[in-house]
């Protein structure tokens, strides 16, 4: 199937002169989404999957149907404030300033195979902050499933030494 008909691409949003990738329309065919899905569960099992770890909000979105559909768990990594216990953190540089990102500190059994999910690899900040809570505690990152990566971004440079999964390229 070629998922790239599914991806609206909206025209400076959410600033002038960027192209975003809207997957909206992909999630919202029923087809498209479960074949989507069904591509990363596959490397989910190869890669002898635990655990997903996928951060908000659209890493959710990717993540909880692959979870389901393996019969693993599913742990969200949210920004600071959002997660109700004790948490570990990490900031990450954006395109002006600083963000961070959180996981409960009792999320990752040490040991656990963890596969990280989101929707899009830019620039790839968000998933080098991610990787870095999961090995924090203790998890091994087993691969990075994405939608979609903006090659011209080079994302993957950050993601040197793991698996990496993109279902479409631009
Ligand atoms: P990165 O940290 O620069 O790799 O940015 C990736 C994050 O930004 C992901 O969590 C995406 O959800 C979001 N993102 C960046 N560009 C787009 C886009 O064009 N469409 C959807 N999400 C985007």
């Amino acid at each position: 199937m070629d998922l790239k008909q599914y991806v609206t691409i909206v025209e400076n949003w959410p600033k002038e002169g960027i192209k975003f990738k809207d997957i909206t329309t992909l999630m919202d065919n029923g087809n498209a989404y479960r074949y989507a899905t069904d591509q990363i569960v596959e490397y989910a099992k190869e890669k002898g999957i635990d655990l997903i770890v996928g951060p908000e909000a659209r890493g959710f979105i990717i993540g909880c149907p692959v979870a389901y559909a393996l019969g693993v768990g599913f742990a969200p990594v949210r920004k600071p404030g959002k997660l109700p216990r004790e948490t570990i953190k990490k900031e990450y540089g954006l395109e002006y300033g600083k963000d961070a990102l959180t996981i409960h500190k009792d999320a990752i059994k040490p040991g656990q195979r963890v596969l990280i999910t989101d929707d899009l690899l830019a620039t790839g900040g968000t998933i080098e902050a991610t990787i870095k809570l999961v090995e924090e505690l203790g998890g091994i990152v087993a691969g990075c499933a994405f939608l979609i990566e903006l090659t011209y971004l080079d994302g993957r440079d950050k993601l040197e030494g793991y698996e990496v999964l993109t279902l479409m390229q631009y």
